[in-house]
Protein backbone atom coordinates (compact mmCIF):
# COMPACT_ATOMS: atom_id res chain seq x y z
CA UNK A 1 0.00 0.00 0.00
CA UNK A 2 1.67 3.49 -1.16
CA UNK A 3 2.19 5.01 1.87
CA UNK A 4 0.86 9.22 2.13
CA UNK A 5 3.79 11.84 2.18
CA UNK A 6 3.33 14.76 4.85
CA UNK A 7 5.56 17.32 3.70
CA UNK A 8 8.14 18.88 5.70
CA UNK A 9 9.38 22.23 6.05
CA UNK A 10 11.46 24.43 8.22
CA UNK A 11 8.88 26.92 8.40
CA UNK A 12 5.27 27.14 8.50
CA UNK A 13 3.53 30.33 8.92
CA UNK A 14 -0.15 30.52 9.82
CA UNK A 15 -1.88 32.98 8.07
CA UNK A 16 -0.82 35.29 4.71
CA UNK A 17 -1.72 39.22 6.16
CA UNK A 18 0.96 41.78 7.30
CA UNK A 19 2.42 39.78 9.79
CA UNK A 20 2.92 36.68 7.51
CA UNK A 21 4.09 38.27 4.75
CA UNK A 22 6.54 40.58 6.74
CA UNK A 23 7.98 37.42 8.19
CA UNK A 24 8.16 35.74 5.04
CA UNK A 25 10.09 38.55 3.29
CA UNK A 26 12.70 38.20 6.26
CA UNK A 27 13.25 34.31 5.54
CA UNK A 28 13.66 34.99 2.25
CA UNK A 29 16.55 37.86 3.06
CA UNK A 30 18.10 34.86 4.91
CA UNK A 31 18.52 32.11 2.10
CA UNK A 32 15.25 30.32 3.45
CA UNK A 33 13.23 29.21 0.91
CA UNK A 34 11.48 26.11 2.73
CA UNK A 35 8.84 27.73 4.19
CA UNK A 36 4.81 27.79 3.69
CA UNK A 37 2.32 30.46 4.61
CA UNK A 38 -1.15 27.88 5.51
CA UNK A 39 -3.68 30.56 4.78
CA UNK A 40 -7.37 29.20 5.14
CA UNK A 41 -8.56 32.39 2.60
CA UNK A 42 -7.90 32.32 -1.52
CA UNK A 43 -6.00 34.85 -1.10
CA UNK A 44 -3.50 36.49 0.63
CA UNK A 45 -3.96 40.06 2.60
CA UNK A 46 -5.59 39.01 6.13
CA UNK A 47 -7.92 41.51 7.89
CA UNK A 48 -6.97 43.88 4.86
CA UNK A 49 -8.90 40.89 2.46
CA UNK A 50 -11.34 40.88 4.95
CA UNK A 51 -12.64 44.11 5.67
CA UNK A 52 -14.49 45.22 2.72
CA UNK A 53 -17.37 47.01 4.40
CA UNK A 54 -18.07 50.46 2.82
CA UNK A 55 -16.35 53.33 4.00
CA UNK A 56 -13.75 50.99 5.52
CA UNK A 57 -10.10 52.62 5.87
CA UNK A 58 -7.30 52.39 8.04
CA UNK A 59 -7.08 54.64 11.49
CA UNK A 60 -3.00 55.24 11.25
CA UNK A 61 -1.91 57.39 8.68
CA UNK A 62 -1.01 54.68 5.35
CA UNK A 63 2.45 56.25 5.03
CA UNK A 64 3.52 54.19 8.68
CA UNK A 65 1.12 51.87 8.36
CA UNK A 66 3.09 50.06 5.78
CA UNK A 67 6.11 48.22 5.76
CA UNK A 68 9.87 50.36 6.47
CA UNK A 69 11.29 47.83 3.41
CA UNK A 70 8.32 48.70 0.96
CA UNK A 71 7.24 52.33 1.09
CA UNK A 72 4.18 52.54 -1.49
CA UNK A 73 4.50 56.13 -2.97
CA UNK A 74 0.83 55.62 -4.42
CA UNK A 75 -0.97 56.01 -1.49
CA UNK A 76 -4.39 57.85 -2.74
CA UNK A 77 -4.93 59.50 1.04
CA UNK A 78 -3.25 60.02 4.42
CA UNK A 79 -5.52 57.13 5.47
CA UNK A 80 -5.55 54.82 3.02
CA UNK A 81 -8.92 53.41 1.83
CA UNK A 82 -8.75 49.43 2.65
CA UNK A 83 -8.66 48.26 -1.56
CA UNK A 84 -5.69 49.98 -1.16
CA UNK A 85 -3.86 48.24 1.52
CA UNK A 86 -5.29 44.79 0.40
CA UNK A 87 -3.58 45.85 -3.39
CA UNK A 88 -0.45 46.86 -1.68
CA UNK A 89 -0.13 43.51 0.39
CA UNK A 90 -1.16 41.65 -2.88
CA UNK A 91 2.16 43.55 -4.27
CA UNK A 92 5.02 43.35 -1.78
CA UNK A 93 3.38 39.23 -2.24
CA UNK A 94 4.40 39.39 -5.58
CA UNK A 95 7.53 41.41 -5.49
CA UNK A 96 9.07 39.37 -2.89
CA UNK A 97 7.96 36.11 -4.71
CA UNK A 98 6.08 35.28 -1.44
CA UNK A 99 2.42 34.07 -3.25
CA UNK A 100 4.68 30.95 -4.60
CA UNK A 101 4.56 30.01 -0.59
CA UNK A 102 1.18 29.95 0.58
CA UNK A 103 -0.85 27.31 0.79
CA UNK A 104 -4.58 28.22 -0.52
CA UNK A 105 -7.65 26.68 1.60
CA UNK A 106 -5.18 25.70 4.28
CA UNK A 107 -7.25 26.43 7.75
CA UNK A 108 -5.33 25.51 10.47
CA UNK A 109 -7.19 22.44 12.39
CA UNK A 110 -5.05 21.24 14.96
CA UNK A 111 -0.95 21.63 15.65
CA UNK A 112 1.19 19.91 18.57
CA UNK A 113 4.57 19.70 19.07
CA UNK A 114 6.03 16.14 18.94
CA UNK A 115 8.67 16.23 21.53
CA UNK A 116 10.20 13.18 20.40
CA UNK A 117 11.14 13.93 16.59
CA UNK A 118 11.45 17.78 18.04
CA UNK A 119 9.19 19.06 15.29
CA UNK A 120 5.51 20.94 14.92
CA UNK A 121 2.34 17.94 13.82
CA UNK A 122 0.02 20.18 11.93
CA UNK A 123 -3.34 19.31 10.73
CA UNK A 124 -5.04 21.72 8.12
CA UNK A 125 -7.83 21.30 5.74
CA UNK A 126 -5.84 19.76 2.72
CA UNK A 127 -4.02 17.59 4.68
CA UNK A 128 -1.33 17.32 7.54
CA UNK A 129 2.18 18.72 7.37
CA UNK A 130 5.37 18.68 9.72
CA UNK A 131 7.63 21.85 10.39
CA UNK A 132 10.61 22.46 12.51
CA UNK A 133 9.19 26.12 13.50
CA UNK A 134 5.48 27.30 13.87
CA UNK A 135 5.02 30.84 13.66
CA UNK A 136 0.97 31.84 14.30
CA UNK A 137 0.60 35.19 12.10
CA UNK A 138 -3.20 35.17 12.14
CA UNK A 139 -3.37 38.30 13.93
CA UNK A 140 -5.92 39.51 16.38
CA UNK A 141 -8.37 41.00 14.00
CA UNK A 142 -9.48 37.34 12.11
CA UNK A 143 -12.23 35.85 13.86
CA UNK A 144 -15.39 37.82 13.94
CA UNK A 145 -16.85 38.04 17.12
CA UNK A 146 -20.74 37.31 17.46
CA UNK A 147 -22.52 38.14 20.43
CA UNK A 148 -24.75 35.54 22.33
CA UNK A 149 -28.31 37.72 21.67
CA UNK A 150 -31.01 34.85 22.15
CA UNK A 151 -32.86 34.63 18.33
CA UNK A 152 -29.79 35.77 16.67
CA UNK A 153 -29.37 32.97 14.89
CA UNK A 154 -32.97 32.54 13.80
CA UNK A 155 -33.28 36.00 12.54
CA UNK A 156 -35.62 35.87 9.46
CA UNK A 157 -34.07 38.94 7.34
CA UNK A 158 -30.40 39.13 6.56
CA UNK A 159 -27.48 39.17 9.07
CA UNK A 160 -24.22 39.82 8.47
CA UNK A 161 -20.88 40.52 10.41
CA UNK A 162 -18.57 43.78 9.20
CA UNK A 163 -16.01 41.48 8.45
CA UNK A 164 -18.10 39.58 6.02
CA UNK A 165 -19.67 42.30 3.91
CA UNK A 166 -22.24 40.87 1.15
CA UNK A 167 -21.71 43.27 -1.57
CA UNK A 168 -24.36 41.86 -3.45
CA UNK A 169 -27.07 42.34 -0.98
CA UNK A 170 -28.60 46.29 -1.77
CA UNK A 171 -29.00 48.17 1.06
CA UNK A 172 -31.19 50.65 -0.86
CA UNK A 173 -34.32 51.43 1.17
CA UNK A 174 -33.97 48.78 3.85
CA UNK A 175 -34.87 48.91 7.45
CA UNK A 176 -31.10 48.20 9.12
CA UNK A 177 -29.90 47.54 12.63
CA UNK A 178 -26.54 47.98 13.61
CA UNK A 179 -25.23 46.35 16.74
CA UNK A 180 -21.84 48.00 17.75
CA UNK A 181 -19.80 51.60 18.02
CA UNK A 182 -16.50 50.34 17.83
CA UNK A 183 -14.10 51.74 15.20
CA UNK A 184 -15.93 49.25 11.98
CA UNK A 185 -19.32 50.76 12.90
CA UNK A 186 -17.77 54.49 13.08
CA UNK A 187 -16.58 53.82 9.69
CA UNK A 188 -19.51 52.05 7.61
CA UNK A 189 -22.39 53.71 9.53
CA UNK A 190 -22.16 56.98 7.44
CA UNK A 191 -21.48 54.89 4.38
CA UNK A 192 -24.38 53.69 4.54
CA UNK A 193 -26.92 55.93 6.31
CA UNK A 194 -27.67 58.15 2.72
CA UNK A 195 -29.03 54.54 1.63
CA UNK A 196 -31.01 52.65 3.82
CA UNK A 197 -34.54 53.30 4.31
CA UNK A 198 -33.96 53.73 8.46
CA UNK A 199 -31.19 52.80 10.25
CA UNK A 200 -31.13 51.58 14.16
CA UNK A 201 -27.93 52.24 15.91
CA UNK A 202 -27.75 50.03 19.00
CA UNK A 203 -25.12 51.50 21.17
CA UNK A 204 -23.94 49.53 24.45
CA UNK A 205 -21.02 52.03 25.41
CA UNK A 206 -20.61 55.70 23.65
CA UNK A 207 -17.41 55.80 22.56
CA UNK A 208 -15.00 59.25 22.50
CA UNK A 209 -14.80 60.52 18.74
CA UNK A 210 -12.32 62.87 17.34
CA UNK A 211 -11.70 64.78 13.66
CA UNK A 212 -9.95 63.07 11.42
CA UNK A 213 -7.40 64.93 9.60
CA UNK A 214 -7.87 63.18 7.13
CA UNK A 215 -6.33 64.87 3.11
CA UNK A 216 -5.84 63.84 -0.35
CA UNK A 217 -2.22 62.98 -1.61
CA UNK A 218 -2.14 64.76 -4.92
CA UNK A 219 -0.72 63.45 -8.16
CA UNK A 220 2.53 65.61 -7.58
CA UNK A 221 2.99 64.69 -4.33
CA UNK A 222 2.87 60.78 -5.08
CA UNK A 223 5.46 61.43 -8.50
CA UNK A 224 7.46 63.38 -5.87
CA UNK A 225 7.57 60.98 -3.50
CA UNK A 226 8.59 57.63 -6.39
CA UNK A 227 11.53 60.28 -7.43
CA UNK A 228 12.75 61.01 -3.97
CA UNK A 229 11.52 57.95 -1.77
CA UNK A 230 13.52 60.18 0.89
CA UNK A 231 10.94 62.46 0.60
CA UNK A 232 8.59 60.11 1.58
CA UNK A 233 11.10 58.75 4.59
CA UNK A 234 11.18 61.90 6.08
CA UNK A 235 6.96 62.31 6.04
CA UNK A 236 7.39 58.69 7.42
CA UNK A 237 9.87 59.67 9.83
CA UNK A 238 7.12 63.26 10.98
CA UNK A 239 4.52 60.80 11.27
CA UNK A 240 6.44 58.05 13.23
CA UNK A 241 7.52 61.08 16.13
CA UNK A 242 4.08 62.19 15.93
CA UNK A 243 2.41 59.47 16.76
CA UNK A 244 5.66 58.20 19.31
CA UNK A 245 4.46 61.17 21.35
CA UNK A 246 0.73 60.01 22.05
CA UNK A 247 2.21 57.65 23.88
CA UNK A 248 2.49 59.16 26.75
CA UNK A 249 -0.93 60.27 27.34
CA UNK A 250 -2.01 57.03 26.89
CA UNK A 251 0.18 56.53 30.60
CA UNK A 252 -1.16 59.67 31.99
CA UNK A 253 -4.79 59.49 32.34
CA UNK A 254 -4.64 63.03 33.61
CA UNK A 255 -3.14 63.93 30.05
CA UNK A 256 -6.09 62.67 28.45
CA UNK A 257 -8.82 64.26 30.54
CA UNK A 258 -7.44 67.37 28.65
CA UNK A 259 -7.77 66.01 25.12
CA UNK A 260 -11.26 64.97 25.78
CA UNK A 261 -12.25 68.23 25.73
CA UNK A 262 -11.33 68.61 22.08
CA UNK A 263 -13.55 65.34 21.75
CA UNK A 264 -16.98 67.16 23.85
CA UNK A 265 -16.17 70.29 21.81
CA UNK A 266 -16.49 67.69 18.50
CA UNK A 267 -19.73 66.71 19.34
CA UNK A 268 -20.76 69.29 20.53
CA UNK A 269 -20.41 70.98 17.08
CA UNK A 270 -21.44 68.27 15.27
CA UNK A 271 -24.29 67.39 17.32
CA UNK A 272 -26.94 70.29 18.44
CA UNK A 273 -29.86 67.82 19.80
CA UNK A 274 -28.97 67.93 23.49
CA UNK A 275 -30.80 64.25 24.27
CA UNK A 276 -28.74 62.53 21.02
CA UNK A 277 -25.82 64.28 22.89
CA UNK A 278 -26.03 63.06 26.12
CA UNK A 279 -26.21 59.55 24.55
CA UNK A 280 -23.58 60.03 22.71
CA UNK A 281 -21.25 61.17 25.49
CA UNK A 282 -19.15 58.37 27.17
CA UNK A 283 -18.90 58.26 30.65
CA UNK A 284 -15.31 56.80 30.67
CA UNK A 285 -11.52 58.65 30.19
CA UNK A 286 -10.95 59.07 26.56
CA UNK A 287 -7.93 56.50 25.21
CA UNK A 288 -9.31 53.60 27.80
CA UNK A 289 -11.34 52.36 24.79
CA UNK A 290 -9.81 52.22 21.63
CA UNK A 291 -9.81 56.42 19.99
CA UNK A 292 -12.04 56.55 16.85
CA UNK A 293 -11.32 59.59 14.24
CA UNK A 294 -14.15 60.33 12.09
CA UNK A 295 -15.78 63.47 10.58
CA UNK A 296 -18.73 62.13 9.35
CA UNK A 297 -19.95 59.71 11.66
CA UNK A 298 -22.04 61.87 14.10
CA UNK A 299 -23.52 63.91 11.41
CA UNK A 300 -24.42 60.27 10.15
CA UNK A 301 -26.68 60.06 13.57
CA UNK A 302 -28.16 63.49 13.13
CA UNK A 303 -29.87 62.15 10.02
CA UNK A 304 -33.86 61.74 10.32
CA UNK A 305 -33.38 58.32 9.41
CA UNK A 306 -31.21 57.47 12.30
CA UNK A 307 -32.21 55.84 15.67
CA UNK A 308 -29.42 55.76 18.62
CA UNK A 309 -30.92 52.85 21.08
CA UNK A 310 -29.12 52.89 23.85
CA UNK A 311 -30.87 50.07 25.28
CA UNK A 312 -29.14 46.76 25.29
CA UNK A 313 -30.41 44.27 22.78
CA UNK A 314 -32.20 41.35 24.61
CA UNK A 315 -34.03 39.41 21.78
CA UNK A 316 -34.06 38.67 18.20
CA UNK A 317 -37.28 37.95 16.75
CA UNK A 318 -38.46 36.97 13.23
CA UNK A 319 -38.42 40.18 11.87
CA UNK A 320 -37.08 42.46 14.80
CA UNK A 321 -34.40 43.14 17.49
CA UNK A 322 -36.13 43.97 21.31
CA UNK A 323 -34.33 46.08 23.53
CA UNK A 324 -34.53 45.64 27.35
CA UNK A 325 -37.46 48.71 27.69
CA UNK A 326 -39.46 45.64 26.04
CA UNK A 327 -39.44 48.00 22.08
CA UNK A 328 -39.49 46.18 19.15
CA UNK A 329 -37.69 47.41 16.69
CA UNK A 330 -38.78 46.67 13.37
CA UNK A 331 -35.78 45.61 10.56
CA UNK A 332 -35.19 43.52 7.53
CA UNK A 333 -31.89 43.75 8.13
CA UNK A 334 -29.18 43.45 10.99
CA UNK A 335 -25.14 44.52 10.80
CA UNK A 336 -22.80 43.27 13.38
CA UNK A 337 -20.07 45.52 13.91
CA UNK A 338 -19.34 43.75 16.91
CA UNK A 339 -15.60 42.97 16.60
CA UNK A 340 -13.61 40.23 16.89
CA UNK A 341 -11.92 37.53 19.15
CA UNK A 342 -8.97 39.02 20.40
CA UNK A 343 -8.16 37.81 24.03
CA UNK A 344 -10.20 34.04 23.05
CA UNK A 345 -8.36 33.77 19.30
CA UNK A 346 -9.67 29.87 18.31
CA UNK A 347 -5.84 29.62 17.49
CA UNK A 348 -4.61 28.93 20.83
CA UNK A 349 -7.44 26.38 20.86
CA UNK A 350 -5.45 24.51 18.34
CA UNK A 351 -2.16 24.54 19.46
CA UNK A 352 -1.17 22.02 21.67
CA UNK A 353 2.19 21.28 23.98
CA UNK A 354 3.90 18.18 23.90
CA UNK A 355 1.37 16.87 26.85
CA UNK A 356 -1.75 17.45 24.42
CA UNK A 357 -2.17 20.26 25.97
CA UNK A 358 -3.20 23.88 24.25
CA UNK A 359 -2.33 27.07 24.70
CA UNK A 360 -5.44 28.21 25.67
CA UNK A 361 -5.78 25.78 28.67
CA UNK A 362 -2.44 27.05 29.49
CA UNK A 363 -3.62 30.79 29.08
CA UNK A 364 -6.75 30.12 30.83
CA UNK A 365 -7.94 33.41 29.78
CA UNK A 366 -5.72 36.00 30.23
CA UNK A 367 -2.95 35.32 26.91
CA UNK A 368 1.12 35.41 27.70
CA UNK A 369 4.23 35.16 26.05
CA UNK A 370 7.61 36.59 26.29
CA UNK A 371 8.41 39.79 24.44
CA UNK A 372 4.91 38.64 23.17
CA UNK A 373 6.23 36.49 20.95
CA UNK A 374 7.17 32.96 22.36
CA UNK A 375 5.73 31.04 24.99
CA UNK A 376 7.69 29.14 27.38
CA UNK A 377 6.67 25.05 27.10
CA UNK A 378 5.89 25.31 23.26
CA UNK A 379 9.23 25.02 21.76
CA UNK A 380 9.76 26.90 17.85
CA UNK A 381 6.37 28.58 18.52
CA UNK A 382 6.05 31.91 17.44
CA UNK A 383 3.04 34.46 17.54
CA UNK A 384 3.47 37.88 15.60
CA UNK A 385 1.53 40.42 16.94
CA UNK A 386 0.84 38.05 20.25
CA UNK A 387 -0.11 38.86 23.79
CA UNK A 388 0.73 42.66 24.72
CA UNK A 389 1.60 43.71 21.60
CA UNK A 390 -1.45 45.62 20.72
CA UNK A 391 -1.12 49.81 20.34
CA UNK A 392 -3.22 51.99 21.19
CA UNK A 393 -1.10 55.01 19.41
CA UNK A 394 0.62 54.10 16.36
CA UNK A 395 1.20 51.52 13.04
CA UNK A 396 1.02 47.88 14.73
CA UNK A 397 3.23 47.03 11.28
CA UNK A 398 5.91 48.62 13.65
CA UNK A 399 5.58 45.86 16.48
CA UNK A 400 5.71 43.32 13.52
CA UNK A 401 8.89 44.43 12.30
CA UNK A 402 10.49 44.31 15.74
CA UNK A 403 9.19 40.74 16.06
CA UNK A 404 10.26 39.69 12.72
CA UNK A 405 13.77 40.66 13.81
CA UNK A 406 13.40 38.65 16.67
CA UNK A 407 12.29 35.45 15.14
CA UNK A 408 15.25 35.84 12.52
CA UNK A 409 17.41 36.28 15.47
CA UNK A 410 16.07 32.94 17.09
CA UNK A 411 16.06 31.06 13.73
CA UNK A 412 19.31 32.16 13.28
CA UNK A 413 20.29 31.07 16.74
CA UNK A 414 19.21 27.50 16.36
CA UNK A 415 21.34 27.43 13.11
CA UNK A 416 24.59 28.68 14.88
CA UNK A 417 24.19 26.65 17.45
CA UNK A 418 23.10 23.20 15.64
CA UNK A 419 20.05 23.11 18.81
CA UNK A 420 16.56 21.65 17.98
CA UNK A 421 14.50 23.97 19.62
CA UNK A 422 14.48 27.33 21.88
CA UNK A 423 11.72 28.52 24.02
CA UNK A 424 11.81 31.12 26.79
CA UNK A 425 12.51 30.17 30.45
CA UNK A 426 9.40 30.30 32.43
CA UNK A 427 11.42 32.69 34.52
CA UNK A 428 12.21 35.18 32.09
CA UNK A 429 8.57 34.95 30.56
CA UNK A 430 7.20 35.36 34.16
CA UNK A 431 9.56 38.31 34.43
CA UNK A 432 8.81 40.23 31.05
CA UNK A 433 4.99 39.70 32.18
CA UNK A 434 5.27 41.18 35.83
CA UNK A 435 7.14 43.82 34.19
CA UNK A 436 4.28 44.33 31.62
CA UNK A 437 1.61 44.44 33.88
CA UNK A 438 3.51 46.64 36.60
CA UNK A 439 3.45 49.18 33.25
CA UNK A 440 0.16 48.94 32.18
CA UNK A 441 -1.51 49.67 35.91
CA UNK A 442 -1.42 53.08 35.64
CA UNK A 443 -1.85 53.86 31.84
CA UNK A 444 -5.47 55.27 30.61
CA UNK A 445 -6.39 51.79 29.29
CA UNK A 446 -6.63 50.15 33.12
CA UNK A 447 -7.50 52.92 34.85
CA UNK A 448 -9.92 54.83 32.44
CA UNK A 449 -13.01 52.92 33.78
CA UNK A 450 -14.69 51.37 30.83
CA UNK A 451 -14.57 47.72 30.01
CA UNK A 452 -13.19 47.34 26.50
CA UNK A 453 -11.06 44.06 24.40
CA UNK A 454 -7.99 44.90 26.11
CA UNK A 455 -8.96 43.47 29.00
CA UNK A 456 -9.76 39.54 29.10
CA UNK A 457 -12.13 37.58 30.71
CA UNK A 458 -10.24 37.82 33.94
CA UNK A 459 -9.63 41.06 33.53
CA UNK A 460 -6.26 41.64 32.48
CA UNK A 461 -4.97 44.03 29.73
CA UNK A 462 -3.60 40.60 27.49
CA UNK A 463 -3.36 43.33 24.53
CA UNK A 464 -1.52 46.13 24.95
CA UNK A 465 1.77 46.98 24.82
CA UNK A 466 2.33 50.10 27.53
CA UNK A 467 5.43 52.11 25.96
CA UNK A 468 7.07 53.29 22.74
CA UNK A 469 7.20 51.23 19.54
CA UNK A 470 11.12 52.38 19.44
CA UNK A 471 11.05 50.74 23.08
CA UNK A 472 9.76 47.26 21.48
CA UNK A 473 12.44 47.15 18.87
CA UNK A 474 15.05 47.87 21.39
CA UNK A 475 13.54 45.43 23.50
CA UNK A 476 13.69 42.49 20.69
CA UNK A 477 16.68 43.41 19.01
CA UNK A 478 18.87 40.78 20.24
CA UNK A 479 18.04 37.87 21.91
CA UNK A 480 19.22 37.44 25.58
CA UNK A 481 20.37 33.75 25.73
CA UNK A 482 19.99 33.36 29.51
CA UNK A 483 16.47 34.04 29.01
CA UNK A 484 16.03 30.96 26.75
CA UNK A 485 16.13 27.16 26.76
CA UNK A 486 17.79 25.71 23.68
CA UNK A 487 17.56 22.07 23.18
CA UNK A 488 20.02 19.84 21.55
CA UNK A 489 19.45 17.55 18.44
CA UNK A 490 18.01 14.04 19.43
CA UNK A 491 18.51 11.18 16.67
CA UNK A 492 15.26 11.00 14.85
CA UNK A 493 13.33 7.81 15.47
CA UNK A 494 12.98 5.21 12.57
CA UNK A 495 10.18 6.26 11.67
CA UNK A 496 10.87 9.97 11.92
CA UNK A 497 13.92 8.89 9.70
CA UNK A 498 11.19 7.60 7.00
CA UNK A 499 8.67 10.67 6.96
CA UNK A 500 12.19 12.83 6.10
CA UNK A 501 13.45 10.23 3.51
CA UNK A 502 10.08 10.49 1.79
CA UNK A 503 9.72 14.51 2.30
CA UNK A 504 12.56 14.89 0.77
CA UNK A 505 12.05 12.98 -1.99
P1 LIG B 1 -14.83 46.65 18.52
O1 LIG B 1 -13.98 47.84 18.62
O2 LIG B 1 -14.54 45.48 19.37
O3 LIG B 1 -16.31 47.14 18.73
C1 LIG B 1 -17.36 46.22 18.90
C2 LIG B 1 -18.62 46.99 19.19
O4 LIG B 1 -19.67 46.07 19.33
C3 LIG B 1 -18.55 47.77 20.51
O5 LIG B 1 -19.22 48.97 20.36
C4 LIG B 1 -19.27 46.82 21.47
O6 LIG B 1 -19.86 47.48 22.55
C5 LIG B 1 -20.34 46.30 20.55
N1 LIG B 1 -20.95 45.06 21.00
C6 LIG B 1 -20.36 43.85 21.11
N2 LIG B 1 -21.25 42.94 21.54
C7 LIG B 1 -22.43 43.61 21.71
C8 LIG B 1 -23.72 43.23 22.15
N3 LIG B 1 -23.99 41.98 22.52
N4 LIG B 1 -24.68 44.19 22.20
C9 LIG B 1 -24.41 45.44 21.84
N5 LIG B 1 -23.21 45.86 21.42
C10 LIG B 1 -22.23 44.96 21.36
O7 LIG B 1 -14.88 46.07 17.02
P2 LIG B 1 -14.58 46.80 15.64
O8 LIG B 1 -15.30 48.07 15.54
O9 LIG B 1 -14.77 45.82 14.57
O10 LIG B 1 -13.06 47.14 15.78
C11 LIG B 1 -12.16 46.17 16.23
C12 LIG B 1 -10.77 46.68 16.06
O11 LIG B 1 -10.49 46.61 14.69
C13 LIG B 1 -10.54 48.12 16.41
O12 LIG B 1 -10.36 48.40 17.74
C14 LIG B 1 -9.32 48.40 15.61
O13 LIG B 1 -8.18 47.93 16.26
C15 LIG B 1 -9.59 47.61 14.39
N6 LIG B 1 -10.14 48.42 13.34
C16 LIG B 1 -9.28 49.25 12.75
C17 LIG B 1 -9.70 50.04 11.76
C18 LIG B 1 -8.71 50.93 11.13
O14 LIG B 1 -9.09 51.91 10.60
N7 LIG B 1 -7.43 50.62 11.17
C19 LIG B 1 -11.02 50.04 11.36
C20 LIG B 1 -11.89 49.17 11.97
C21 LIG B 1 -11.44 48.35 12.96
P3 LIG B 1 -19.02 47.81 23.89
O15 LIG B 1 -18.16 49.00 23.53
O16 LIG B 1 -20.02 48.11 24.92
O17 LIG B 1 -18.20 46.59 24.19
Amino acid sequence: MAQSVVPHVRVAIVGSGFAGIGLAVSLKRDGIEDFVILERAKDVGGTWRDNSYPGCACDVESQLYSFSFAQNPSWTRSFAPYHEIYAYLRRVSDEYGIRKHVRFDHNLTHSRWDDREQRWEIETSSGPYTADILVGAMGPLSDPKLPNIPGLSSFKGKLFHSAQWDHEYDLTGRKVAVIGTGASAIQFVPAIQPKVGSLVLFQRTPAWVVPRVDRAISGAEQRLYKLFPVAQRAMRALTFMRRESYIAGFRRPAVMRVVQKLAVKHLESQIQDSTLRAKLTPNFTLGCKRLLLSNTYYPALAQPNVNVATQSVTEVRDHSVVTADGVEHEVDTIILGTGFQVTDMPFATYVHDSAGRSLADHWDGSPQAHLGTMVAGFPNLFLMLGPNTGLGHTSIVLMAESQMTMVMNAIRTLNKTGSASIEPSVTAQVRFNAEIQKRLAPTVWNQGGCASWYLDKNGRNSTLWPDSTPAFRRATATLQLNDYVLTEKREPSVSGIRDLKRSAA
